[in-house]
């Protein structure tokens, strides 16, 4: 029987544990053994009692949790070929040699460093007498599918990562509740919302809550000029009738020669210049909290499944997979060309000369 490893990695997202779910049932279903790593990498790494057989009923409940219920962590052994080395000590001596990884670009290039050296570590715990060559045949491949889950949508080659929408929903829910108070105290709020390199949260965040000015490091505007044009922005809406101000910002946002746009900065200038009573509200971690999304749920499930049926197709030449969504269809692509081109878009969001990804201009939000 095949043996499937399924472990969480990273920033926890919504929809991780409906994707669990799935993945554990749909193997069973499809006569594969689903075992659960407890706490990502580090699980690997310790193996021992982190690493358990699933049955049906163990994931029970498991699809309405926010969070990851099976943990998760950053790792930074895994980081070293020492640490991966035991990772994949740990994988061998408990039969496993497929993996579904859950989690942002780090865990899913983590996983594909694993697969890339897999044949140099069989061969070296060989040598050192770890495994036996009976291990050493029957593991002989490792085989990988990723999963994106994260709330920043921030991966290339799917619409849309497991937790996004949940973590959007619950941006849009708080925005909602301090616009009130902002109407009856005639006040502006700065809103700083998750998103170091991309700026997708805060944009849609500003679409859905109608925002007056929005920051995102796609879209860095020039420095030394954009407090003029915020709080001119600002001003005309409020000579136009409307009582509250809403900005939002990014937690990477920049101007354009890279200098943090930050929350307060903001209000500096606000309550300066404007004289505006204005607060601050950072919604930090509430952004990841909650129960997921009707939408992360979904994708969790059905990509779960998917991820199953990518292990099940795959052969020792196919290379690592992720699973994503493209025009409302499920997907099955090359992981290492997701990685790639989600990097060179980062890195040429991170250069000055850099003129704006998405080919948006903040100021037009103004309303
Ligand atoms: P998030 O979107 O929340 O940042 P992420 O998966 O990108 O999620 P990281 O902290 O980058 O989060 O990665 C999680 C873990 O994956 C790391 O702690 C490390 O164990 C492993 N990892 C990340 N990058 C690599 C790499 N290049 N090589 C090996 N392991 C890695």
């Amino acid at each position: 029987t095949k043996r499937i490893g399924i472990l969480t990695s990273g920033g926890d997202a919504q929809g991780m544990n409906a994707a669990v779910r799935s993945i554990v049932r749909y193997s069973i279903q499809r006569g594969l053994e689903p075992f659960l790593i407890y706490d990502g990498y580090s699980g690997l790494v310790q193996g021992g009692s982190k690493i358990v057989q699933a049955k049906w009923s163990d994931v029970s409940g498991f699809l309405t949790h926010g969070g990851t219920l099976i943990g998760t962590a950053r790792c930074l052994e895994f980081r070293e070929k020492e640490g991966r080395r035991i990772g994949a000590k740990t994988l061998i001596k408990n039969g496993i040699s497929s993996l579904v990884v859950i989690g942002g670009d780090g865990s899913l290039t983590g996983a594909d460093v694993l697969r890339a050296e897999w044949p140099e570590h069989i061969d070296a715990l060989l040598e050192s007498g770890e495994i036996t060559a009976q291990e050493a045949r029957e593991n002989r491949h490792l085989m990988i599918a990723g999963m994106v889950g994260s709330i920043d949508n921030d991966l290339a080659s799917t619409d849309v990562t497991i937790g996004a929408n949940s973590a959007l929903t619950r941006i849009c829910e708080s925005v909602d509740a301090l616009q009130t108070t902002a109407a009856s105290h005639h006040r502006a709020f700065v809103v700083e919302v998750m998103g170091r390199h991309c700026g997708w949260l805060a944009l849609s965040a500003a679409i859905c809550t109608g925002a007056d000015y929005l920051f995102i490091p796609e879209d860095p505007p020039k420095s030394g000029e954009w407090e003029d044009k915020l709080c001119e922005a600002l001003k005309n809406s409020r000579d136009r009738g409307k009582k509250t101000s809403l900005v939002i910002v990014a937690e990477g946002a920049t101007d354009s020669e890279l200098n943090s746009i930050k929350a307060d900065r903001i209000k500096e200038i606000l309550s300066e210049r404007l004289k505006y009573d204005t607060r601050v509200t950072i919604l930090g971690h509430v952004q990841r909290g909650g129960s997921p999304t009707f939408i992360d749920r979904y994708l969790g499930t059905v990509q779960g499944a998917e991820a199953v049926e990518a292990i099940i197709r795959a052969t020792p030449h196919t290379p690592s997979q992720v699973i994503g969504l493209l025009e409302n269809r499920i997907t099955t692509q090359p992981l290492q060309q997701a990685i790639e081109l989600t990097r060179s878009v980062a890195e040429r969001i991170n250069t000055k000369d850099f003129k704006g990804a998405l080919n948006l201009r903040s100021s037009s939000f103004a309303s």
